[in-house]
């Protein structure tokens, strides 16, 4: 891969070089190292750094106003007027909640989460902010670690398609000719490996690995064009990736042709210490800039430690240049020529009825049917009594998930209100609580019981508050909390039928659920319209069309599970003692109020060449009485080869729409790119054997025929 072939905004070109050129010559070394500078805990007695022209980008600034005076300052009252990046963490959403990140992933919808992305990326425009601290990339098949929440699931293609999306979304130029925001995809890297499932743990991980599964949602999002990328927290085979000289100067710029700026994370220079990598803050100032990090967040190490480690002849000037240099980014945003945002915009732009409808949309397609028995959903006009049950039916707060940006409770439609405002007025909705979150009582589960038992249905809203997953929110359990069980369970045997709804920022093991209730509907935490939209399905006015991004645990001790595994020489004794070792829900799963049937699986031949194209084709079906969206699944395993491979892979997928009855040929094309892989040498290759392919609606299920490519 060579990043300097993606697509426009952020690459060197010879017009800003010289004005870069004449900016270096003018600097003192106190201005360059001001440039490598990020605050987050801006106050106003740091104003003066900013005149003195020692800060470089600020954190998490809010408001036009204020963002407009502190440019100011940057622009009129510094030596030289270099503008500031204004950098936030917009994760799924700056004031128009979207749903977290793992939710979109399931809609599977690219179109649409470039669009999220790109109204995001407008919405905090609007607020001067220039610099998206987004997407998370991180591949997470560990559902304990909280930021699962935050990426996009435990694949890497689909992995990397979304990272794609969501920069070009971030990076849209969609009002005028220069680009207004600069993505960082983060954390580079391994991060969603973190041992146990512990935020900031160690990684240990062969480079093959990394190369294969976790790299490439990197490379996607550089090739797309993004212009930063954050260093990781944690340590990588022993060292930690703020000082990472392999990571972000031999892989990031050398192999890869990066240009742009790597930004450490909070702090995560300064814990090169912690981490027993630096004896000090200076050895770890040292080790960061040698390593190529050119920005420093928070930990104002490189302020107070470069300048000395320069004049001792320690780290050279050019490194330093070098790091300036990619201050470029400063001059294709354009903010030379315009620093300031027009704060008239942000309100005619935030929270724009098109962005909450996109809200809408999006929740909708990031909904997944785990369980449909006797057809509980959509819910029956013959309900005239509906219980909603459940201590997040009520909730708003657990809606926006975590990284709630701007986003207020009162903006969210929270699930009764959604159930309310759709049910229409033969529907009387009661309403109980049950339970806390957390704990609950034997009072409180009685009178969800007694609500329970006056109604025909009982929609039972359980799961996770916000700050159950998310940064340093993990869990040793991924099991429903005890009091929320116990409730289900209470409510369940009423005989009343029981539809379950699951808010939540990670995968939960709902093996009594799926034993016992009728219907399961996984919502995640879809934001601000995250009540209409689970209303829109449970009455039917949307057929869900959502998929797993992520594979759902019997119980936490199975934990790794996902279904790219590798062979075993010993599959059939794959076994536990005390549980099964197949997934609750697999990977790609997820149902429709449709059926769909797949037929007449098609190879254009059963051999190929190494660089020809193969394409493979299926008849799809919609055979029930509703149309619906299917995701068509296509996957691959290469039979035997060198290095052992995963029982199978996602190599690609089309999400269509068929009216009921109808059917399509749905085609693939697979090209030799997409039947290699890293090599013990870690070299890409693509060897000749046998191959299996599969088309069908999840990783567990499909039609499947094998070929043969030849050398
Ligand atoms: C997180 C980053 C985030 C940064 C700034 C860190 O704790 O790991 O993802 O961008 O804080 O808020």
């Amino acid at each position: 891969m060579n990043v300097k072939n993606s697509p426009r905004h952020f690459h060197k070109n010879p017009e800003t070089e010289k004005k870069i050129d004449s900016l270096l010559s003018q600097m003192t070394l106190s201005e360059k190292i001001g440039q490598m500078t990020q605050l987050g805990t801006f106050a106003d007695q740091d104003r003066q750094m900013i005149q003195e022209g020692r800060i470089g980008s600020l954190l998490g600034v809010i408001g036009a106003d204020h963002v407009n005076e502190l440019q100011r300052i940057a622009v009129e009252e510094s030596r030289l007027g270099i503008p500031l990046l204004i950098a936030n963490d917009v994760i799924h959403g700056y004031r128009t909640i979207f749903p977290i990140p793992l939710a979109e992933a399931c809609s599977w919808n690219l179109t649409l989460m470039e669009e999220t992305a790109a109204i995001a990326a407008r919405e905090a425009s609007a607020e001067g902010i220039n610099w998206i601290l987004a997407p998370v990339v991180d591949i997470a098949r560990d559902p304990r670690w909280g930021r699962i929440a935050e990426g996009a699931g435990e694949d890497t293609c689909l992995g990397s398609e979304i990272a794609s999306a969501r920069v070009k979304g971030i990076q849209r130029n969609d009002w005028d000719d220069r680009p207004h925001m600069m993505a960082c995809p983060k954390h580079f890297a391994g991060y969603g490996l973190a041992e146990a499932g512990r935020d900031y743990n160690t990684v240990d991980v062969s480079e093959t690995r990394l190369r294969e599964v976790y790299f490439p949602p990197f490379q996607a999002a550089l090739e797309a064009g993004a212009g930063t990328i954050m260093a990781a927290f944690n340590e990588l085979n022993g060292i930690p990736c703020s000082g990472s000289r392999w990571l972000l100067t031999d892989v990031l710029q050398q192999e890869w042709g990066f240009e742009g700026c790597t930004l450490s994370d909070w702090e995560s220079i300064d814990e090169l210490v912690q981490h027993g990598n630096a004896e000090s803050r200076e050895a770890a100032a040292r080790l960061a800039v040698e390593a190529g990090m050119h920005m420093d967040m928070q930990a104002l190490i490189y302020q107070e430690h470069l300048a000395e480690l320069i004049r001792r002849g320690i780290v050279s000037e050019a490194a330093i240049d070098d790091a300036v240099r990619r201050m470029r980014v400063k001059f294709q945003l354009g903010l030379f020529e315009q620093p300031y945002t027009d704060n008239r915009l942000a309100s005619s732009i935030i929270l724009h009825s098109d962005h909450v409808r996109t809200a809408r949309e999006i929740a909708r397609q990031s909904i997944v049917l785990l369980k449909n028995e006797d057809d509980v959903l959509p819910l029956q006009e013959t309900v005239h009594k509906l219980a909603v049950i459940g201590p997040l039916a009520d909730n708003h707060e657990a809606l926006l998930g975590c990284w709630s940006g701007q986003g207020r409770n009162e903006e969210v439609v929270s699930i009764i209100q959604g159930i309310r405002s759709l049910a229409g007025r033969h529907t009387k909705i009661m309403h109980a609580k049950g339970c806390g979150v957390i704990e609950g009582s034997d009072e409180e589960i009685a009178e969800a019981v007694q609500i329970t038992l006056q109604c025909e249905a009982a929609v039972v809203v359980l799961g996770e508050t916000a700050n159950m997953s998310g940064e340093n929110n993990s869990r040793a359990s991924v099991d429903l909390p005890a009091s929320q069980l116990d409730l289900l369970k209470a409510v369940y045997e009423t005989g009343v039928p029981v539809v379950l709804v699951l808010v939540n920022g990670r995968p939960l093991s709902v093996q009594w659920a799926e034993d016992h209730v009728p219907a399961i509907l996984e919502t995640w935490q879809l934001g601000i319209q995250a009540g209409t939209a689970i209303a829109d399905i449970l009455f039917g006015r949307y057929n869900p069309s959502g998929k797993l991004a992520v594979t759902f645990p019997r119980n936490t001790g199975q934990i790794p599970i996902y279904y790219n595994a590798k062979k075993t020489g010993r599959p059939q004794m794959k076994r536990y003692a005390d549980s099964e070792h197949t997934p609750l829900y697999p990977f790609g799963y997820g149902l429709s109020y449709t059926c769909f049937e797949y037929n007449d699986l098609r190879l254009s031949s059963s051999v190929i060449g190494m660089t020809e194209t193969l394409t493979v084709s299926v008849n799809v079906r919609n055979s029930g009485q509703r149309d619906g969206e299917e995701i068509v699944q296509l996957y691959l395993c290469d039979e035997a080869a060198s290095i052992t491979r995963p029982v199978k892979e996602l190599k690609g997928f089309q999400k269509i729409l068929l009216q009921a009855g109808e059917s399509r040929n749905v085609s693939f094309e697979l090209s030799a790119k997409q039947l290699g892989f890293i090599n013990g040498n870690n070299e890409f290759v693509v060897e000749p054997g046998m191959f299996t392919v599969w088309v069908g609606p999840h990783s567990a299920e499909g039609l499947k025929d094998k070929f043969e490519v030849k050398g």
